[in-house]
């Protein structure tokens, strides 16, 4: 399970390589909106804050692609609308860091917590089939399930670690290409 802190990572290097790839300049916004747009998927645990159970929420219709996809459309056709003056080019790369957020959920689940109905419903409501990898990258950490602090540090550390060089180069690439 990909921590908020791999997310930002991945979907700043998306977004950067994306952004770098259509000559969009670097801007604090291009990496704010890079981050956030990373992990709003994971909104979807919200509830959790009022109670209700994380399993009967999480990685549900925020996970999809035929929910968010739509979202992302009407996302732009109002922008559109509205005549407000973004730069699409932007509002690519955003898009890219948030898609980079189903990605990573997957790449980073595995059987065990595929077992757990934590795989990814990428295709819901339309398949109920949960993807998952069956070598994850990183060894499987439930971080909604009472995880030691030692153990979530350590989790995200090896994240950061790992997933930052890999963001670097995608971003280096985006501005060579
Ligand atoms: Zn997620």
């Amino acid at each position: 399970m990909a921590s908020p802190i791999g997310h930002v990572v991945v979907g700043i290097g998306v977004a950067g390589a994306v952004a770098g790839g259509l000559g969009t300049d670097s801007t604090p916004a291009l990496w704010t909106g890079a981050a956030v747009a990373s992990c709003l998927p994971d909104l979807d645990l919200l509830p959790s804050l009022w109670g209700v159970p994380y399993r009967r929420v999480h990685r549900r219709a925020t996970h999809s692609l035929l929910i968010l996809a739509p979202l992302v459309g009407v996302a732009w056709a109002a922008v559109s609308a509205l005549d407000l003056s973004m730069d699409w080019r932007l509002m690519l790369a955003w898009t890219s860091a948030l898609m980079s957020h189903l990605v990573l959920d997957i790449l980073c689940t595995g059987p065990g917590l595929r077992q757990g109905g934590h795989g990814i419903p990428l295709f819901w409501p339309l398949a109920s089939r949960r993807w998952c990898v069956s070598r994850p990258m990183f060894p499987e950490v439930n971080f909604l399930e009472g995880v030691p602090a030692g153990v979530i540090g350590r989790a995200c550390l090896r994240e950061l670690l790992h997933l930052s060089p890999a963001a670097g180069v995608l971003i280096l690439l985006g501005h060579l290409l």
